[in-house]
């Protein structure tokens, strides 16, 4: 394993607008009610990065009753004037990329590489296609009979809440904000309290170039139990969450309480699936995007690695290879490709799960350990793992690690892969490594789950409905499709006719 550490893992170059955010609340900065703060603290070297309010129950309730007041005004926007905010929005994203993807990259600790290669661009690119895709949408009238007008109108939802986790933390606050804003809807904003730079910086932009009405976006920052727990029961319309499917749960079952509609994305376990007529390099490249990238922080991971019996040796010569070339080391050195796990409860997780797995008879091939030497040993990095001598029935096989750790299940045949596949109770990625179309379309529909990669792996265009089956949540995000979760649909009936139609009145009258 080679360090790339050799310089201070926040680079000299790398400056936040602030060592102290505030909550942003109808257009306004402002510390949290009782002057609460959280210390957030760089993954890769360990240092303090900044501070970030604890936002209190008044605070969360300040910001939902801007949203309020602002939905009375950005609700009636026109869609042409909302269509070139979300413009505006990208254009300023991809003005301040290198900005942004190196805050998230201190925040965070996943690789330059990445956030400058995947999480930024991406993030342009949503809000460029949901400003394209708000223009396209139309209502509709239809005539029910010769004197009966059916209008179907699409109107703004409301008051969104939004809370995301901290594996991509910019990214998913795109993935939210984009289709929320474009809909007309006004949004209380909540990032993890581990990974909140990104967004925050993101705001300061958009209100200081004046980008959105006061009160449209408004970010509160805290704990899940604290912040978190306000939002989900403060005065919303709705709720959108992306994080564990434990809180998820809850966050479901809250909304179903308030009657307002939740869209949940959770957790994964998927199976990521190799035959032996696939290509080997495009293999090795779909298994390290399955269970490397992101550090292995990824929803839709590949962490069940079904590989199939008649080339299991060769697959683990290479793929043992691979993984201890893999460069880890300091997040903002561009050629580093594996960065920091998030914190210290993560990676403690992580490695708590290798030695389950140990326990329960796995064998570590590769990997395992946590990475001490020189500057590493300053921040929170993990070697890339892969277990074998691995079952579904294992915990290591049906529970989510969240970190770099892959468990490889031999397979013989097709069906025999697919019962596998589905026997979890998750159902949000997967992959097929195939020559074979046939057979990759086969065991794309056989798998219960709602993305499908063929060939490669985590790959998450705008456009690409993405979501879960099963434990893994309810909607589909980053297609025009979720904008009927943030909009209403209103129908008038319009009575053409010229007399009455004889109920009450006859029609001779
Ligand atoms: P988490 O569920 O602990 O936290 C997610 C967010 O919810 C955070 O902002 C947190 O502060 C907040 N939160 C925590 N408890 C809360 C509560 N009681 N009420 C309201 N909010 C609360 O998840 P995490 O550890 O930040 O992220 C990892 C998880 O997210 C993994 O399970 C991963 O699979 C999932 N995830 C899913 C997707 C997807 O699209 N399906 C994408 C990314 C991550």
């Amino acid at each position: 394993m080679s360090s790339t550490l050799e310089r201070p893992a926040v680079h000299p170059k790398a400056r936040l607008s602030t060592e102290h955010y505030q909550l942003l609340i109808g257009g306004r900065w402002r510390d949290a009610s009782d002057g609460a703060t959280i210390t957030v603290t760089s993954p890769s070297a360990g240092e303090t990065l900044a501070t970030i309010p604890e936002a209190t129950k008044d605070d969360v309730d300040a910001a939902v009753a801007a949203a309020r007041t602002a939905f009375a005004t950005w609700s009636r926007t026109s869609v042409t004037e909302r269509s070139q905010v979300l413009l505006r929005i990208a254009d300023l994203i991809e003005e301040h990329a290198d900005f942004l993807a190196t805050v998230e990259s201190m925040d965070n600790g996943k690789p330059i590489r990445e956030t400058t290669g995947a999480d930024i661009p991406l993030g342009v690119d949503h809000f460029r296609y949901f400003a394209g895709v708000i223009r396209g949408e139309e209502g509709s009238a239809t005539m029910v009979d010769e004197n009966m007008l059916n209008l179907i109108l699409t109107e703004p939802l409301g008051v969104v809440a939004q809370i995301v986790p901290w594996n991509f933390p910019f990214l998913m606050a795109c993935w939210k904000l984009a289709p929320a804003l474009a809909a007309g809807d006004t949004v209380v904003f909540k990032p993890s309290s581990s990974t909140s730079l990104s967004v925050l910086e993101l705001a300061r932009l958009i209100t200081e170039n004046h980008v959105l009405p006061d009160g449209v976006l408004n970010v509160v920052t805290g704990s899940g139990t604290k912040s978190g727990e306000y939002l989900q029961h403060a005065d919303i319309d709705k709720i959108a969450f992306t994080g564990s499917t434990e809180v998820g749960r809850g966050i479901g079952i809250a909304a179903a309480e308030k009657i307002i509609p939740s869209t949940l994305e959770l957790g994964g376990k998927s199976a990521n699936i190799f035959f032996d007529d696939c290509d080997l390099d495009l293999a090795m490249e779909g298994i390290g995007l399955g269970i490397l990238f992101n550090q292995g922080q990824v929803c839709s991971a590949g962490s069940r690695i079904f590989v199939q019996c008649s080339f299991l040796d060769t697959f683990m010569q290479r793929a043992t290879e691979e993984f201890r070339n893999v460069r880890v080391g300091d997040p903002l050195d561009p050629s580093t490709q594996m960065g920091a796990q998030v914190n210290e409860t993560q990676l403690a997780k992580i490695l708590s799960y290798v030695d389950i797995g140990r326990s329960e008879g796995a064998t570590v091939a590769v990997g395992g350990r946590r990475l001490t030497h020189g500057d590493l040993g300053r921040g929170v990095f993990m070697e890339p793992t892969l277990l074998t001598d691995v079952d579904n029935s294992m915990r290591v096989a049906r529970e989510e690690i969240f970190g770099p750790v892959g468990v490889v299940i031999p397979f013989d045949d097709e069906d025999e892969v697919i019962a596998l596949a589905n026997d979890s109770t998750y159902g949000l990625g997967g992959g097929v490594f195939t020559s074979d179309l046939g057979r990759a379309i086969r065991v794309a529909r056989g798998v219960r789950t709602g993305r499908v990669w063929v060939n490669t792996y985590n790959q998450f265009p705008a456009g690409a409905p993405f979501g879960g089956y099963k434990e893994s949540g309810i909607g589909r995000e980053t297609h025009k499709m979720i904008l009927h979760s943030y909009t209403q649909t209103k129908n008038v009936l319009i009575n053409l006719a010229r007399k009455p139609g004889g109920m009450y009145v006859p029609p001779e009258h």
